[in-house]
């Protein structure tokens, strides 16, 4: 969930190109599952609602770079009440398995001892077609659209801390999904395949530590010496980064503009000349989280994802996933923090009558209910119209942001209504409390998302 953007730039560029990213709708896939029965996989058309009518919004109608106008036309809302199908639901039901089996009984071990072991759990998922939902077939994934890609995140929303759903992500929607799209089939059958089959863990380096919500302030350099890149930098709060075999690096490679002279490149990490060190965080405890230093690093040029010097607009556009996977990954953790917090209150009693009779108590709950609800329909239409082929930066800023803001509310009043026992570690809640702290800062501020959300409303005062 990161690395972050810089606001004034992004939305345009995204705007020019993401238009034309469609995701692939396989209507014939068999899942590599034993556990489930076969799905038949039906990839399925949002009808047009009649009479037809069309708007033009002033914040969705929005001037392009190159003076086109996008028009949001209403006859085509998605249908977002009918995004799952059974076949999703069979999917869901076969992370529920792994994370019943092999996840949750280890949870408390593996935060404690701050690791998990990351690549007998990749195995096992990547066994499962898990961690290559919308990747192309022929690099082993399953090549569904993202609407199945949303179906696991919102299950992985049942694990019982933020760090491994997070490492997941990673991996599926982070560090992968430019080499997916724009990577050759050489560099993708060598670093894409082995991480869809769980057999490689992928990360991916944008933040440094003088450039984390400015992303084109970068400094990590890629300089060409014959067939060679050699790159020296550093690139900070590496999520995965201390067992990751490769790293997706966000480096300059050109003399031109801050967003024309950055490319994508895949560096193994076990090249010479990589230093890595473990960073201590406030949450996500089991999750490894790396600073990386490159000194006189080489990697082939043919490491470089898609063209040289297009790596800020391919990163933009994987943002938009990351977005998404955040704010649908978060839904059922945040739900249930509400229903164990209103167990808790129904059974702890003060002044001689359960917590939960006071009104402030059951009218918060229900309140956050709400807001829960509310995010669940934001990122169900914004993922509806992703997988139409739309340009969903402004939708997929406000589901970052608000699940970032939801996060903290929710867990803070939850917290609350726990009393002492909500500050300890020995609750669900106070975990949650530290993990989901992260969401308003990591993958692009708060006030990032805001900035692109107000470029979207053309409420964003320019630059002179
Ligand atoms: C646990 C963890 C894991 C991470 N994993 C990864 C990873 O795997 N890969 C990766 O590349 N990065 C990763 N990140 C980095 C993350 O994306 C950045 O921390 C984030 O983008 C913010 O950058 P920064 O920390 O440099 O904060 P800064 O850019 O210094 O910003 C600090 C604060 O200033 C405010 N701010 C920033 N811009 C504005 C503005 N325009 N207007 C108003 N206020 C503003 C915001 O409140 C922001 O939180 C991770 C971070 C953490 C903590």
């Amino acid at each position: 969930m990161f690395g972050a953007c810089c606001c004034r730039s992004e939305s345009n560029l995204v705007c020019n190109s993401l238009c034309c990213v469609l995701v692939v709708v396989n209507i014939s896939v068999q899942l590599r599952m034993t556990s489930v029965t076969p799905l038949r996989l039906v990839s399925r058309l949002f009808k047009p609602v009649s009479p037809v009518r069309t708007i033009t919004l002033a914040y969705v109608t929005k001037q392009c770079d190159k003076g086109s106008t996008e028009t949001y036309n209403s006859s085509y809302e998605p249908d977002i009440g009918n995004l799952y199908t059974e076949e999703h639901l069979s999917l869901r039901k076969t992370v529920r398995k792994i994370i019943d089996k092999d996840i949750n009984p280890h949870v408390d071990e593996w935060e404690a001892a701050g690791e998990f072991p990351i690549r007998e759990l990749f195995k096992k998922l990547g066994n499962a077609g898990i961690l290559g939902v919308n990747m192309p077939q022929e690099f082993g994934g399953l090549g569904l659209d993202w609407s199945y890609s949303l179906a696991v995140a919102e299950e992985l929303g049942y694990i019982n801390c933020g760090s491994i759903p997070m490492a997941i992500g990673v991996q599926t929607e982070m560090s992968t999904q430019a080499l997916a799209k724009f990577g050759s089939d050489e560099l993708r059958k060598q670093f894409l395949a082995p991480a869809v089959a769980g057999d490689m863990i992928a990360s991916i380096g944008v933040s440094e530590l003088s450039a984390g919500s400015d992303v084109a302030a970068i400094k990590t350099q890629a300089v060409r010496k014959g067939d060679d890149y050699v790159i020296n930098g550093s690139k900070m709060w590496i999520t995965n980064g201390l067992k990751a075999d490769w790293m997706c690096m966000l480096a300059n490679t050109g003399s031109g503009p801050v967003h024309k002279n950055k490319s994508l490149i895949i560096v193994p990490l076990n090249t010479k000349g990589i230093e890595r060190v473990k960073i201590d965080k406030l949450g996500m405890d089991c999750s490894d989280t790396a600073q990386i230093f490159f000194e006189d690093v080489r990697v082939p040029i043919s490491y470089c994802i898609g063209e040289e010097n297009h790596g800020f607009l391919y990163q933009m556009q994987q943002f938009q996933l990351e977005r998404l996977f955040a704010s649908g990954s978060l839904i059922i953790g945040l739900e249930t923090i509400i229903k164990e917090t209103a167990e808790y209150c129904s059974q702890r009693k003060a002044f001689g009558y359960p917590l939960i009779n006071n009104q402030i108590i059951h009218y918060t709950l229900a309140e956050l209910q709400t807001e829960v609800e509310a995010l669940r329909a934001l990122t169900y239409r914004a993922v509806a119209r992703y997988i139409r082929g739309e340009d969903v930066t402004y939708l997929a800023s406000m589901c970052k942001l608000k699940v970032g803001r939801l996060a903290r509310q929710v867990t803070d009043s939850c917290l609350q209504y726990w009393g002492g026992m909500g500050y300890t570690k020995e609750v669900k809640v106070s975990r949650m409390y530290r993990d989901f702290r992260l969401v308003s800062i990591g993958g692009g501020a708060d006030e990032v998302m805001l900035g692109i959300i107000c470029k979207y409303m053309e409420t964003l005062p320019t630059v002179k």
